[in-house]
C-alpha cells in the first residue's frame, strides 16, 4: 500500500515539478514509514534534507492525501551511518562535492546532485552550440586556468546545465581530490541566507572560498536580490584571485541581465563569454537519433519508420527538452500498444506538443502582410475608412485572424480599432461568401495564408 501511493506520487510530482528537479530531489527519496498522519523519508544527505523539506514538503503532502493517504505531516531524515549512500551509483544522481579533510564534521561541499546522464558522451555537438563545447570541454581537462570565468548563456533547454554537469563529471573522473561544487545561483541564495539566519556567515564564506571549482548555474537569478549579490561578488573575486576556475551560466549575456550591480557585469565578462544558439534542424536531429538509439537498446522490439525523426525535428523547433520529452512519450506508447512507430502515430500521440510549438501568427502580423499585399496603409486597415479598396482588405484580415489565430470575436475586434464582434462576423461571412465565387480573392488568401504559416 505505502509502495502504491507513493508510487502514484512520484508519478504526479514528476509532472508537476518537472524532469529536472525530480531527478535532482524526488527520485533519491526513500519512503520509510507512513503512519499516524507521518510520511517520513529518507534522504542522502542534510542538504538535501533542508532543501526538499523547504520546497517540496507540502507538494508530497497533498498529493499524498489526494492518493487517499491521510498526511498531516511530511519529515526527512538522514540515515545516521553515512558509508550506507554510495559516492557513485550510476542509477542515483553523483555529488559534486568531496569529503574535505579539513573543515570539522560536517565536511561535505553543500552542491545540488549530477545528473548522472549528463555526461560529454552523450552531449550532440552541432553549429549552434560547438563553442560552447569547445569552452567546456577545455575547462574539463582541468589544466591551468586561461579563461575566468567561463560564461556559457542562451535560452532555456539549450543544453548549458547539462554541459556544466558534463564537466563536473569529467573533472571528478581526472582528478578525484578536486573539490568541485555546483549549484543554482538560487541554492547559492537560500545557503547564504541560511549561513546568515543561524550565524554561520564565517563558515559560509570559508565553505566557499576552499573550493577549487566553482559552478553557479542561472545566475540571472541574483538579479535584484541585493545581499546575495554582494556575496556572490566577494565570492567571486576571492576565488578568481586565487585563480579558481569559475564557470557560470545565465540565459543572457551578462550585460543584459537587468538589476545586476555593474560591478558584477563587468567582472562576469572578463573571462570568456559564448553563448548557446537556437537548435538548428541537423541538431535537432542529432539529438533525436542518439535518443533513438539508446531507446532501441531498450525496446529492442520497438520498429521506428524512416521519416520519423526528421519529421520531428522540423516540426518541434522550441527546446531540446521538449524534444525529449516527445521521443520518450512516443517509444513509451509504441512499446505499450505494441505498433511500430510510424509519422501517423507520432502525430496521434504528440497532438498537443505538435499544436503547441506551431509558429503562432499575430493579429498584428496578419494585419500588416494584408496592408503590403492590397497596398493600403496599416493605419487605414485599423481606422474608420468605408471605401471598398480598403473595406475589403480589412474583412480579409479579420477572416485571416479568425482561422489563423485562436482569438475570439471580441478580441479581434478590439485589435481592428476597437469594432464590435458583430462588425467582426459580418466580415467574416462576408469573406466566407465572397471566396467560392471570386477566385482571385480565394487565390490572395491562400497565397496571404501560406506567407503567415511559412
Ligand atoms: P538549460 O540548462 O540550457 O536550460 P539543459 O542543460 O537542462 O538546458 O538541457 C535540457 C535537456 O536537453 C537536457 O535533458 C539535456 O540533456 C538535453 N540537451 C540539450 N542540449 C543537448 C545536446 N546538445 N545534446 C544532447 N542533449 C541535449
Ligand atoms: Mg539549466
Amino acid at each position: 500500500m505505502i509502495e502504491e501511493s507513493w508510487g502514484q506520487v512520484r508519478n504526479e510530482l514528476l509532472k508537476s515539478v518537472g524532469k529536472n528537479n525530480f531527478a535532482s530531489w524526488i527520485e533519491p527519496l526513500k519512503l520509510d514509514t507512513l503512519e499516524n498522519g507521518i510520511a517520513r523519508f529518507e534522504v542522502p544527505t542534510k542538504f538535501m534534507r533542508d532543501w526538499v523539506s523547504r520546497n517540496f514538503a507540502e507538494q508530497i503532502r497533498q498529493h499524498l492525501t489526494r492518493v487517499g493517504a491521510e498526511v498531516e505531516r511530511v519529515e526527512f531524515h538522514v540515515p545516521t551511518q553515512r558509508d550506507a549512500a554510495p559516492a557513485k551509483a550510476e542509477a542515483k544522481p553523483n555529488r559534486a562535492s568531496r569529503n574535505a579533510p579539513r573543515a570539522g564534521d560536517d565536511a561535505e561541499l553543500p552542491g545540488a546532485p549530477l545528473d548522472a546522464r549528463f555526461t560529454f558522451d552523450s552531449f550532440v555537438v552541432g553549429k549552434p552550440n560547438e563553442l560552447a563545447h569547445a569552452a567546456a570541454r577545455r575547462v574539463a581537462e582541468g589544466g591551468p586556468v586561461t579563461f575566468n570565468p567561463l560564461f556559457l548563456y542562451g535560452g532555456v533547454g539549450l543544453g548549458k546545465t547539462h554541459l556544466m554537469h558534463a564537466v563536473a563529471h569529467e573533472l571528478q573522473t581526472r582528478q578525484p581530490d578536486l573539490r568541485v561544487l555546483y549549484l543554482s545561483a538560487e541554492q547559492f541564495m537560500y545557503r547564504f541566507v541560511q549561513a546568515l539566519r543561524e550565524k554561520e556567515i564565517m563558515g559560509f564564506k570559508e565553505m566557499f572560498r576552499s573550493v577549487d571549482v566553482l559552478m553557479v548555474d542561472d545566475v540571472q537569478f541574483i538579479a535584484g536580490k541585493e545581499s546575495t549579490q554582494e556575496e556572490f561578488f566577494h565570492t567571486f573575486n576571492a576565488l578568481v584571485d586565487q585563480n579558481k576556475q569559475i564557470i557560470i551560466s545565465a540565459d543572457r549575456a551578462p550585460g543584459e541581465i537587468k538589476d545586476l550591480e555593474e560591478r558584477i557585469k563587468s567582472r562576469l565578462q572578463c573571462g570568456l563569454v559564448v553563448d548557446l544558439h537556437p537548435t538548428d534542424y541537423e541538431l535537432r536531429l542529432g539529438i533525436l537519433q542518439q535518443k533513438a538509439e539508446q531507446y532501441r537498446g531498450q525496446y529492442p522490439a520497438l520498429k521506428l519508420a524512416n521519416g520519423v525523426l526528421e519529421f520531428l525535428a522540423h516540426r518541434i523547433t522550441t527546446n531540446v527538452r521538449v524534444l525529449e520529452g516527445a521521443l520518450t512519450r512516443l517509444f513509451a506508447f509504441a512499446s505499450l500498444v505494441g505498433r511500430e512507430i510510424t509519422l501517423d502515430l507520432a502525430q496521434d500521440c504528440l497532438a498537443d506538443i505538435l499544436r503547441a510549438s506551431d509558429r503562432k501568427v499575430t493579429i498584428e502580423e496578419i494585419q500588416r502582410k494584408v496592408a503590403e499585399h492590397y497596398n493600403i496603409r496599416l493605419s487605414d486597415m485599423i481606422g474608420p475608412k468605408r471605401v471598398r479598396t480598403i473595406a475589403r482588405p480589412r474583412q480579409v484580415a479579420m477572416y485571416l485572424a479568425k482561422t489563423l489565430t485562436t482569438r475570439s470575436l471580441p478580441e479581434i475586434g478590439r485589435r481592428f480599432g476597437g469594432r464590435d464582434h458583430t462588425t467582426i462576423m459580418h466580415g467574416i461571412r462576408k469573406v466566407e461568401e465572397l471566396k467560392t465565387t471570386d477566385s482571385q480573392l480565394s487565390e490572395d488568401l491562400n497565397m496571404l495564408r501560406r506567407l503567415l504559416e511559412g
